[in-house]
């Protein structure tokens, strides 16, 4: 039985595989993989079709997984499980957010650093460094090996690995103001990873208005990442960087579910933890961001009865001795 099964499901991957041309390769090293081949996810077996897609791709899981992400957000008293996902418009079993019952703790320690020009290698640099890099579909800080910066969830130990960035923002939140969903300008995605391979990632909206000031961290970042795509930046050593910063306060709540990444290859078994008070920028904060990947995010998945937590126990460490 067990196997007829498996048998099933490599059959099924392989016709999935097989729709893809040949020359597509990895996301993270390929021209085609910039999202401007034309491939969408609507051409993928099984993802929800739409008119704002942009990310190609032949890895199965983005099609077939069942706790992908990102989702909406169901803030409302609505508790009538099946609503209309806001931009897929198929039906979604979306139940209201509710609070937390298990109530770990969530606790962001992230250091300043100091930017080095090794490139790749950064991830076996066990000094505390980074470096910008331009992924080809996203704006990236990468941290080293030695970075200390880390996300405790409750007893868990969660390194940070990167942080990158999406223009518009890839969750959205349903509210009784906003019923199909409100969509930040941006998002912000601090990407963590235990060596046992376990991913958790803290999301943070980017709210454009023209009356806050831009924002200086990533104004930095934004200045320092190389334009061409595949690259990281060889000249900027030494320009300090703390990441808790780019945290807007402890005073807002926590969504938190199970879901994926949201680029290729979409594995599963990734802890969402998506803040609820953004953090302020300016609209041409999010135009610079357009400039080097227009739309980089992914459309909402359906939520499909997954249950959304809200955490309100989060405190954030600032590096107080010095003021970068
Ligand atoms: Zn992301």
């Amino acid at each position: 039985m067990e196997k007829h099964v498996t048998v099933g499901v490599i059959l099924a991957l392989t016709m999935i595989l097989s729709t893809f041309p040949a020359t597509a390769s990895l996301w993270e090293h390929s021209e085609e993989s910039q999202g401007r081949d034309g491939t969408l996810w609507a051409n993928i077996p099984g993802a929800p079709s739409t008119n704002q897609a942009q990310m190609p791709l032949p890895f199965a899981e983005c099609a077939i997984g069942s706790h992908q992400s990102p989702i909406a957000i169901n803030l409302t008293s609505n508790l009538i499980p099946i609503t209309i996902n806001p931009k897929t418009q198929n039906p979604d079993n979306n139940p209201a957010a509710e609070p937390e019952r298990h109530a770990n703790s969530l606790h962001i320690r992230y250091m300043r650093s100091t930017s080095s020009i090794e490139g790749a290698n950064i991830g076996k640099n066990e000094d505390n460094a980074y470096v910008f890099r331009n992924t080809g579909h996203a704006v990236q800080v990468s941290f080293s090996k030695g970075y200390p910066g880390k996300l405790f969830i409750g007893r868990e130990l969660y390194p940070l690995v990167q942080l990158h960035f999406h223009a518009p923002s890839e969750h959205v939140v349903i509210t009784d103001k906003h019923p199909s969903g409100k969509q930040y300008g941006g998002e912000l995605h601090f990407v963590h990873q235990r060596d046992d391979g376990r991913l958790a990632v803290l999301g943070v909206f980017l709210d454009d208005s023209k009356h806050y000031g831009e924002n200086p961290i990533l104004k930095k970042i934004l200045e320092n990442t190389p334009r061409k795509h595949d690259t990281y930046n060889q000249a900027g050593a030494g320009i300090a960087l703390d990441p808790s910063k780019l945290i807007p306060g402890e005073s807002g709540q926590v969504f938190t579910y199970a879901g994926s990444l949201t680029t290729p290859p979409c594995s599963e078994g990734v802890s969402w933890y998506v803040l609820s008070e953004p953090l302020k920028v300016t609209p041409a904060q999010i135009r610079q961001l357009d400039e080097f990947f227009p739309l980089n995010s992914r459309i909402v998945q359906n939520t499909a009865a997954r249950t959304v937590e809200i955490h309100k126990d989060l405190q954030v460490d600032h590096d107080h001795d010095h003021h970068y």
